[in-house]
């Protein structure tokens, strides 16, 4: 609800515990110097301001460990978040294979956040860094002491000529990034007679970079529960080398494809997309009955406007603490940031582990001893009731072993197995009622070499 007031306007977020008051002084008002005769300042002025942009994965889950761990009088946490629904992504993989309903992966936005966070429902427009001030597209102003940017990525089919604007997007190009995207797949691929099914990625980083193998996987064992799997051509289009960014993950899962007669394109840079045919910038040609594809992955617009990101939009970040690079009271957390390991939600997690603890400290005008490693896990469905689990760092590539405990696991890095399918089942559990609140779990954000080792040549 807007309210005039002055010459700012003023705002009433739907859901907050500190007073409406405050947010009017401490938001547009006070910095467009129309405060005069509201209540006493004091109080607020001697709060500290943070500011999280985005409540999804990362953003709900920094507000929430923040506020049980910065004092109410002394702090106030703000959260903008234009969608009142929150989506467990992980849970988009299953939604074309009605593996999933689509209920099990929404929450409403506003009871995830913690009592004492003001969620403010708006989109940002643009960040004022130079004068600490955040401007939401409806003309709304919030400033801040400290900003976390977690807006993530969304894929961009716009990117892509033809991908879009070329006739076939939902129609015979689809893509299951995205809820709507994996709902039309659902239906498209129920209508599915047969012929070539490419699986493609646009190019690299991506969120979830095992999901589009896992679609693969997915797709070969429910074309052969359907008896039709003789009549479906699957093809794997990457700009990578191989199936994986990492050696020996790659060796691994690029065999697996292999078993299942699924036909790799390695180093596939898409150029455009004529009608129903990819061709990639060296003029190679692949024609598809169905394109699964993932689109670019590009982080939000205004963090091209407010000048704070790379070409994809990506805030550069130190990889330790994820302080950006260019400010001293900004972070950036989750797939918004550019550090080089996947984005996943593994990694908002434990990165927000780390992050959490330099925040208190830094705040304090002590230095931050917290370095994230990079520290990422995924499950990687294999069909069949059957998953691998990964677990790596900036510095470690995904190896065989048990996780998370040496030689009992249960779960088993880079092999198949029925008990890494349940795990990955039993995550959404594990992600709306013990992640997303912020509680803790017994799991060290570090990566660690404890029942990992090294294959020899021959496994
Ligand atoms: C198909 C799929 C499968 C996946 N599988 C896994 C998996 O198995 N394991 C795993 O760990 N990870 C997985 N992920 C990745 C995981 O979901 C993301 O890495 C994680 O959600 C990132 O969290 P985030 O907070 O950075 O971004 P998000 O969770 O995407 O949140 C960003 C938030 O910012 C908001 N926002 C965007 N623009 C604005 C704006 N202008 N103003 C205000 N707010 C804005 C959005 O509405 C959104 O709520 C998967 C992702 C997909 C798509």
């Amino acid at each position: 609800m807007v309210q005039p007031y002055g010459d700012a306007e003023v705002f009433r977020p739907t859901r907050w515990s500190r007073s409406e008051r405050d947010l009017v002084l401490y938001g547009a008002a006070r910095h467009a110097n129309t405060v005069g005769g509201i209540g006493d300042q004091r109080e607020v002025d001697t709060m500290r301001r943070l500011l999280v942009l985005g409540a999804g994965t990362a953003g709900t889950m920094v507000v929430n460990k923040l506020r049980h761990r910065l004092a109410r009088a002394d702090w106030q946490i703000t959260v903008v978040e234009p969608s009142e629904t929150h989506y467990y992504q992980p849970g988009y993989l299953f939604l074309p294979f009605g593996m999933y309903a689509p209920e099990q992966v929404v929450k409403p936005t506003a009871p995830l956040i913690a009592d004492g966070v003001d969620l403010v429902h708006g989109e940002v427009d643009r960040v004022v860094a130079d004068q600490n001030q955040v401007l939401l597209s409806d003309g709304r102003c919030l400033s801040y002491d400290y900003l976390v940017i977690a807006t993530g990525v969304t894929p961009r089919p716009d990117q892509t000529p033809g991908m879009l604007d070329g006739g076939q997007w939902r129609r015979s190009i689809f893509d299951f990034y995205t809820y709507d995207g994996a709902l039309a797949l659902a239906k498209a691929l129920d209508r599915f007679e047969g012929g070539r099914l490419v699986v493609h990625i646009t190019d690299m980083p991506i969120k979830c970079p095992v999901a589009p193998l896992e679609f693969t996987f997915l797709a070969d064992a429910y074309f052969r529960q359907r008896g039709m799997r003789d009549r479906v051509e699957l093809v794997y289009a990457t700009p990578l080398p191989g199936a994986f960014t990492k050696p020996i993950a790659s060796a691994r899962l690029g065999s697996m494809l292999d078993d299942r007669k699924i036909t790799v394109e390695p180093d596939f840079l898409v150029e455009r997309i004529d009608d129903t045919t990819l061709v990639s910038y060296d003029e190679r040609e692949i024609p598809f009955d169905l394109l699964v594809t993932v689109p670019l992955n590009m982080g939000a617009d205004y963090v091209a406007r407010s000048g704070l990101g790379n070409e994809l939009n990506l805030v550069p970040v130190d990889r330790h603490t994820m302080l950006a690079k260019a400010h001293d009271n900004i972070f950036a957390l989750g797939d918004a940031n550019d550090i080089p390991t996947s984005k996943a939600g593994s990694v908002a997690h434990f990165s927000v582990e780390v992050f959490a603890d330099n925040f208190v400290a830094y705040t304090a005008g002590k230095p931050m001893t917290g370095q994230f490693d990079g520290h990422a896990n995924c499950f990687v469905e294999s069909g069949d009731g059957k998953a691998l689990l990964i677990d790596f760092n900036y510095d470690t590539e995904p190896l065989p072993g048990r996780y998370p405990v040496p030689f009992a696991g249960p779960f088993r890095l880079l092999d198949e197995a029925a008990v890494n399918h349940w795990g990955k089942l039993a995550f959404r559990w594990m992600y709306w009622n013990v992640l997303l609140p912020g509680r803790p779990i017994p799991l060290p954000a570090h990566m660690s070499m404890a029942g990992k080792h090294i294959p020899k040549p021959e496994e």
